[in-house]
């Protein structure tokens, strides 16, 4: 199965709800899409959304990165398949989501070259899983509403995004926590924005009212590692890391330093799903639990953190793969069941995605 084109296509979709974070406001989905093309009419999908204030990457940079790469990938054997990929990562430094779908993309085409769906050739089992849904930062009815909405969707686990002013963000937490049934998990995701003394009084002051998050996500800078370790030594509430892990070798100086609670693993961090397995591996290795998530980004790859979520059940215990239900619309058939908070992978072989003929025409 020899590799004889890639191409790009942008993906638009929109959104059910503008998505708000402290980081940013989006109204709509654009993300772009690569499809690999080989010698057997095989294509493999990959996907990744340029996420600037995150990775770094524009819609611009990935499109070029990938046709920087694409040259040195053309006329190669997808059976060479770990040369592929040590090629495609000394290639280029950084540009991470642009990686990732291309990776993705090659995963998709060996799982199909097997003629087996992907996460059991990555070993995994598992089938159905359930996702939180994100609540966009706001006002504080506007979040209560929306908390509501979402369990009487379904949902049992809400990742609430906070992180603009810590005052308001007590309060946010704490109404939304009263609005709720006491079986709501919430998971709080600040996207870097506190300081660590300030987490700390806020957290604090959560905990007093015996509202104690399933975690605290990313509470400082992403390259504020004392102060993770600071925040961790002083409160209850778990600590998770996002921004703050890209790279296995970020993990593992987190890790060492006791520094964290969980990791959370993103393909367009990672620059995708050779290195995610790898930091799964490696949490595993400090006993620490690892959670999936994504950016907001489109089903394929999407779908590709479901499969990895299923390679790695023992260790991915939480997940965090709501983007395709904030969807209104996308052009992608799958064969995978995103139905709210449930996801069911399907048996068909590779990621088990495909994209109209728009998409897919050289
Ligand atoms: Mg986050």
């Amino acid at each position: 199965m020899k590799i004889t084109n890639i191409r790009t296509q942008t993906l638009k979709a929109p959104l059910k709800n503008p998505f708000i974070t402290s980081l940013r406001r989006v109204d709509a989905l654009e993300d772009l899409v690569v499809i690999i093309e080989c010698d057997d009419g095989s294509l493999g999908y990959g996907e990744g959304a340029p996420t600037p204030v995150i990775t770094g990457e524009t819609m611009g940079s990935m499109i070029a990165c990938i046709e920087y790469i694409s040259p040195h990938l053309i006329g190669r054997e997808i059976e060479d398949f770990d040369t592929i990929l040590a090629l495609l990562h000394s290639l280029i430094l950084k540009n991470t989501t642009a990686k990732s779908a291309l990776e993705i993309a090659l995963y998709d085409l060996k799982a199909k070259a097997s003629k087996v769906p992907l996460f059991r050739l990555l070993g995994g089992s598992r089938t159905i899983f359930s996702t939180d849904i994100t609540i966009s930062m706001g006002e504080i009815d506007k979040m209560i509403c929306d908390s509501q909405n979402a369990v009487n969707l379904g949902y049992n686990t809400l990742k609430i995004k906070i992180g603009d002013s810590p005052q308001k963000d007590v309060e946010r937490v704490l109404a939304i926590h009263q609005s709720l049934d006491k079986h709501i998990k919430l998971r709080l995701d600040a996207n870097q924005g506190w300081s660590a003394k300030e987490s700390v009084d806020l957290l604090l002051a959560l905990e007093k009212q015996n509202v104690i998050a399933e975690f605290i996500e990313q509470p400082v800078a992403a390259d504020d590692y004392e102060g993770l370790k600071y925040i961790k030594e002083r409160v209850q509430t778990p600590l998770l890391a996002d921004e703050s892990i890209f790279s296995v070798k970020d993990a593992q100086r987190l890790l060492e330093m006791q520094a964290i609670d969980y990791v959370n693993i993103k393909l367009a961090k990672t620059a995708g799903i050779s290195q995610a397995l790898k930091l799964a591996d490696l949490s595993k290795e400090f006993g620490v639990k690892c959670m999936i998530g994504c950016m907001l980004e489109g089903p394929i790859s999407v779908a590709a953190g479901v499969h990895v979520a299923s390679a790695k059940a023992d260790i991915i215990t939480m997940l965090d793969l709501d983007a395709v239900s904030l969807l209104a619309s996308h052009p992608v058939k799958t064969d995978i069941d995103f139905n709210e908070s449930k996801i069911v992978l399907s048996d068909s072989p590779g990621l088990g995605v495909s994209i109209s003929s728009k998409y897919t025409k050289s």
